[in-house]
């Protein structure tokens, strides 16, 4: 007997197939028995009817209970008005496991509720639909930089110093020697760049910050790329191709979780190439007409950041930062050394800040100098100093975050669904 998913029962239609999963609904009228069965690919509805299985099947899967998983063999029909489109007229059950009173059960649990049993929230069809769109996703950054030519070069995790100050690092002890959980993979990245040309690197990331916001989690994931001979415009127009490829690659190859998740596709679908670009300084007069009291060298918050790409309805760049409020390695403009040549791009719909890139100093003395400005110990950085002493380029690179990624593509108020098992401020279990 052929084994399907139920994702490809379009595949098996008039055939007898053997789907495996779990029961995640059943009703019965006494004579006709409908099984809805997840596994874990989609849902499907099995039909039993008495008169043709007879007693004893029938009165068997009568006994399931919610999340017992089973495997149903039957015939394959379409039927437009099932869940999934698909229907299986049952003529064989196994039960494999009889599961005990599940904890959540087709009512509306809180969010408190389901996170403490969150090895059990991520079966609901909702929490499926997210992480097989974060899978497209993360699958489709990949295939992006694959077709560039990019070269996959991982960045370590256990790191002896720290980019940007060790304040929001998570420390650890190696052998007896102090080591931080990486929150970034950049100054490495800037190395393997120097090796290969064009790089990413796909891994976990660590930021200890006290932030209790829907957009912040303590673990997170970032795809982190960096460009040999790349300046701060090239920079832009890679991201922008790449966001956009990754978007049309969920709006087709994930619509039915789309629809699911009752997201609101049509905004994803007006978003074309290229996106919009500003100024810091012009994003702080959107700010100042809409009211706001924002003064010109500030960081932008959340609730700037959603009124500046409210203007926008695709994301929206904003470049040249005051270089005061930026990471050491940032390249000062030539034209207005105030401001880098960096720039962060904004997702629209309140999503906020989803990439933060830019070009990086390649003059020697100038990183020294800016090392120094930034009271970093030097011999820490030699290495890094090094790829400035051996045939220095223009280089520029990004970090995107995943997990915002996940969330403004599915429409979800917060981060933490985007991710299996989310690591928050203060919550690890399970
Ligand atoms: P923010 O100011 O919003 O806290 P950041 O400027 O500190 O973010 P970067 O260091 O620029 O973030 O990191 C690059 C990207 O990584 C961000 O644009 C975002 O998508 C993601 N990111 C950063 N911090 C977090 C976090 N704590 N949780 C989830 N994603 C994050
Ligand atoms: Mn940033």
């Amino acid at each position: 007997m052929t084994t399907a998913l139920i994702k490809n029962l379009s595949r098996h239609v008039d055939e007898e197939v053997t789907v495996q999963g779990w029961l995640y609904n059943l009703r019965s009228s006494g004579k006709i028995m409908f099984l809805i069965v997840r596994d874990g690919s989609g849902l499907m509805q099995g039909v039993l009817v008495k008169k043709e299985v007879g007693e004893e099947l029938f009165e068997t899967a009568g006994k399931l209970t919610q999340e017992s998983s089973l495997k149903l063999t039957g015939l394959v029909r379409q039927e437009p008005r099932s869940v999934g489109g698909f229907e299986m007229t049952v003529t064989g059950l196994e039960i494999v496991g009889i599961a005990e009173e599940y904890p959540i059960t087709h009512k509306e649990h809180g969010v408190e509720f389901l996170a403490e049993r969150r090895h059990l929230w991520i079966r609901t069809p909702k929490q499926t639909a997210i992480l097989r769109i974060r899978s497209e996703i993360e699958q489709a950054f990949r295939d992006f930089f694959y077709e560039r030519d990019f070269v996959l070069a991982d960045a370590p995790v256990i790191t002896p110093a720290a980019c940007e100050g060790t304040t929001n690092l998570f420390e650890l002890d190696y052998h007896g020697e102090k080591a931080f959980l990486s929150q970034s993979g950049q100054l490495y990245n800037e190395a393997t760049a120097m090796a290969l040309g064009r790089i990413y690197c796909f891994g976990p990331t660590f930021r200890a910050e006290k932030s209790k916001t829907r957009r912040h989690l303590m673990e997170f994931w970032m795809i982190e790329a960096e460009m040999a001979y790349f300046d701060v415009d090239d920079n832009m127009r890679l991201q922008e191709d790449m966001v956009h490829y990754v978007i049309q690659r969920v709006l087709t190859r994930c619509a039915q979780d789309l629809k699911t998740l009752e997201r609101d596709v049509d905004r994803l679908q007006r978003i074309s190439l290229p996106f919009p670009r500003i100024s810091y300084t012009e994003a702080v007069e959107i700010l100042k007409k809409a009211g706001e009291e924002f003064v010109w060298g500030d960081d932008f918050g959340a609730p700037h950041e959603t009124i500046i790409s409210s203007q926008f309805d695709a994301p929206v760049f904003v470049h040249r930062y005051p270089t005061e409020i930026k990471a050491f390695y940032m390249k000062p403009d030539p034209n207005d050394p105030k401001v880098v040549l960096g720039a962060d791009l904004l997702a629209p719909e309140g999503y906020g800040e989803i990439i933060g890139g830019g070009q990086r100093i390649d003059d020697l003395k100038l990183l020294e100098q800016r090392i120094a400005e930034h009271n970093l110990p030097q011999e820490a950085f030699e290495w890094y100093l090094d790829l400035r002493r051996y045939g220095t380029v223009p280089h520029s690179g990004f970090g995107l975050g995943i997990e915002r990624t996940v969330a403004w593509l599915c429409g979800l108020e917060h981060i933490r669904e985007t991710i299996p098992f989310p690591r928050m401020l203060h919550k690890m279990y399970p």
